[in-house]
């Protein structure tokens, strides 16, 4: 056994800064969200049986971004538990992208090749609605270090690998110790060259981006790439773009991907806005994705003809370099469909 594994709890709590209470201070009851936004009392009742389906999540200061009393807000829409996600439309299931299939260790999905995924961690700092991980079964996932042992023998095993990304749920809810000794177990294997971290942390709790951790993936024999997640402009705002920019000044390599979402940006206006921020920022948008067909996300999708004539529009408005890649995950392919 290596010295990662003796990492132990306590050596990861007294590492908790502001970050681990904003986590710990997010909403978690809806009656609090809707009072908080001055939003309908008759949304109650409706929110308080969708969250018993998939909780909801949401940090403080992604609240902050979003306009009081008004239920249509593109932020609140993301989060919201709704009596739309009973409707359980046909051809949307609990496991879209046969996820289950093509897991090849505990925690370790091998879909494409030079790459695999780790899911690191079942826990978000924010609960989006149409999250297509969101029947995902976690709980047979590794929590402890030692538990991604058998995972990181695969890894091993299979020289092709040269990229892993960290996914979840979101790896950067882990501590920064938990991190890096993730990182320095990775760095381990010869083949791999790269470290990508899919997280929407920057985004919804910017004050997770701190110095330690930009420090530890700089220093890392691993190049890292970062992938955040934003899916409206008014998301980055404030905090936000702070964060975004101290990532981007450390020199990493960041990214963004979008899910495609009826009422929050299926506008050409919205989407340009976006391009537009992350790109002033330093931030290359990457993909904009077809929505995931998971259950209780129905009322999300946006036909695929539309998606098309919207990123034609941006084509019409923005440096080629601002137009994410529209695209979709197939079961079964060797890498995301383009939609164009
Ligand atoms: C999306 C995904 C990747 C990364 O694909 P890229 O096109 O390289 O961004 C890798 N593995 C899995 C399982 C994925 O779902
Ligand atoms: S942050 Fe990502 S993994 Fe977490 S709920 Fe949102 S979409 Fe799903």
């Amino acid at each position: 056994m290596n010295e990662n594994t003796s990492v132990s709890s306590t050596a990861l709590e007294s590492d908790a800064g502001s970050w681990q209470r904003s986590l710990a201070q997010a909403i978690r009851d809806p009656n609090e969200l809707i009072r908080l936004l001055d939003l309908p009392d008759s949304l109650r009742e409706p929110a308080r049986r969708a969250a018993e389906q998939f909780g909801l999540v949401v940090p403080r200061s992604y609240l902050a971004r979003i306009e009081r009393a008004c239920p249509h807000d593109p932020l609140l829409l993301q989060i919201l538990p709704t009596a739309s996600e009973a409707h359980g439309a046909e051809r949307f299931t609990d496991d879209p992208l046969a996820e289950s299939e093509c897991r090849v260790a505990p925690g370790l999905l091998k879909k494409y090749a030079g790459r695999a995924l780790l899911v690191t961690t079942g826990t978000c700092a924010i609960n989006c609605r149409y999250c297509f991980r969101r029947n995902y079964p976690y709980g047979l996932e590794p929590s402890g270090l030692d538990e991604w042992e058998p995972a990181m023998r695969a890894l091993e095993r299979d020289e092709s690998i040269h990229e892993v990304l960290l996914s979840g749920g979101d790896p950067l809810v882990l501590s920064n110790a938990r991190l890096e000794s993730l990182c320095e177990r990775l760095a381990s294997i010869e083949h791999l060259a790269r470290i990508r971290i899919h997280t929407r942390l920057p985004i919804v709790l910017p004050d997770r981006v701190d110095e330690e951790l930009i420090g530890m993936l700089k220093s890392s024999r691993l190049t890292a790439i970062i992938v955040v997640h934003a899916n409206h402009p008014n998301e980055i705002a404030f905090d936000c773009a702070d964060s975004l920019k101290a990532l981007v000044d450390s020199g990493l390599t960041v990214l963004n991907q979008s899910v495609l979402l009826r009422g929050v940006n299926d506008s050409a206006d919205v989407l340009a806005q976006l391009s537009e921020r992350l790109v002033n920022l330093g931030v290359i948008p990457y993909y904009l994705h077809q929505l995931d067909r998971v259950t209780g996300a129905a009322h999300f999708e946006v036909p695929v003809e539309q998606g098309r004539l919207l990123i034609e529009e941006l084509r019409h408005r923005l440096p080629g370099y601002a137009v994410p890649q529209y695209v979709q995950e197939r079961p079964g392919e060797l890498h995301k469909t383009p939609l164009l």
